[in-house]
């Protein structure tokens, strides 16, 4: 067993990453532990190659970058270059990362927390889980399970055929981008249909700046709004398909419909529909959640879990903390006047290190 720690931060993405120069810097003893073999593995393991990263702030946020360390770079670089700022970081700071090594569970109570891990125990005071959230969304179509993407592997893979991406939000968009350009580069005349549930597709200005230069520049990107995906076949071939419905069906009586849609094979289909929070990890370490009604709950689903917080960002377990992508896109937060309310939180680079920041702060001052 190691040493005494006085936080032991589970992730090495930005929030962790962040957590971990403030307690370098303030003098704590740290550790980070990180299942892949990379600071920044949760980026790596999700963005689209060549994908330009923004620190973004949103809008209602007044706070400049916490941590300029893991800040991206104004000129919009590619997720590559930020890893290797994140290595150089690592490296310079000498920061305690456990490379390959995962968080199993937490024994013990306050302030002698036992951390299990994949390859050993440590005790500590405090614990930050900044773990991220990358379980993906299900579309909820027979067969989709094994064939449909969630992310790009290798751009080049979809040369030569008609992709359909799907999801309304910054992720879809990046992919579309991303795959429209590969296939202009490389001159390639099949097109990367982007289709989405809803009329309105809902990205921020850095992401929607990048699609619109790739249409600009002669993109291959068809958009289709009030897409609704439907049951998959399998065709005269064998293979896997999923229809996209165009538009509402138009009765004609007897039980009838009239539909105009797409079918794509399931391996040219990318979900890109969002990922769900890490509830069956909360369970399993007994910090409580409030279940959504359609009273309380006005950005999650009825019936999702979510964390419940403080404004410390510290959970029911006393020196328990969560951040970033894991409390994303909302949280229950218990205000300094008792009142439990559903508190908006956007997955972004910057939220994840604020974040880190109030936690740091609150342990260095107390
Ligand atoms: C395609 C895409 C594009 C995006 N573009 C932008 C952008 O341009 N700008 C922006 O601000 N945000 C962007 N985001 C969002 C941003 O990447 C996230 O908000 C941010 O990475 C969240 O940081 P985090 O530290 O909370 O979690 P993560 O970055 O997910 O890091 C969590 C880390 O924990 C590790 N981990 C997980 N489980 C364990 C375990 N059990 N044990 C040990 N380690 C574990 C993971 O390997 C990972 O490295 C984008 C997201 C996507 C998917």
């Amino acid at each position: 067993m190691a040493e005494n720690l006085d936080i032991l931060i589970v992730g090495a993405g930005p929030g962790g990453m962040a957590a971990g120069i403030m307690a370098r810097e303030a003098g704590r003893s740290y550790l980070i532990l990180e299942k892949g073999s990379n600071p920044m593995q949760g980026i790596i393991d999700t963005y689209p190659k060549g994908k330009k990263v923004y620190p973004t702030i949103p809008k209602s946020y007044t706070e400049p970058f916490p941590v300029d360390e893991v800040r991206p770079p104004d000129s919009r670089v590619p997720v590559e270059a930020y890893i290797d700022q994140a290595r150089a970081v690592a490296e310079d700071l000498d920061l305690n990362i456990h490379y390959n090594e995962e968080f199993k569970a937490i024994e013990g109570r306050y302030p002698d927390y036992l951390v299990k891990t994949s390859s050993g125990t440590y005790l500590t005071r405090n614990i930050l889980l900044a773990f991220g959230s990358n379980i993906p969304n299900d579309l909820g179509i027979y067969g989709e399970a094994k064939t449909v993407a969630r992310k790009i592997e290798n751009g080049e893979d979809y040369i030569g055929i008609n992709v359909l991406v799907i999801g309304g939000g910054n992720a879809a968009a990046d992919v579309a981008a991303s795959l429209s350009r590969i296939k202009r580069e490389a001159e390639d005349d099949t097109s990367v249909y982007w289709a989405h549930i809803k009329e309105k597709f809902e990205i921020n200005k850095d992401t929607a700046r990048d699609l619109g230069e790739e249409m600009l520049l002669g993109g291959h990107i068809k958009i289709l709004q009030r897409a609704v995906p439907k049951i998959g076949e399998v065709d005269a071939d064998g293979i896997d398909r999923l229809y996209i419905h165009q538009t509402s069906g138009r009765a004609m009586g007897n039980d009838l419909y009239l539909y105009q849609g797409m079918s794509f094979p399931m391996k040219n289909v990318i979900a890109c529909i969002g990922h769900h929070g890490p509830s069956a990890i909360f369970d399993a370490l007994n910090l409580q959640q409030i279940t959504c009604t359609g009273a309380i709950c006005k950005i999650a689903k009825e019936g999702e879990r979510l964390l419940m917080l403080s404004h410390h960002l510290e959970t029911s377990q006393k020196g328990i903390f969560a951040i970033g992508g894991a409390i994303s896109p909302s949280h229950m937060e218990i205000g300094s006047d008792g009142i439990i309310k559903e508190k908006r939180h956007s997955n972004l680079i910057y939220t994840a290190v604020l974040d880190a920041k109030i936690v740091m702060d609150h342990l260095l001052s107390s």
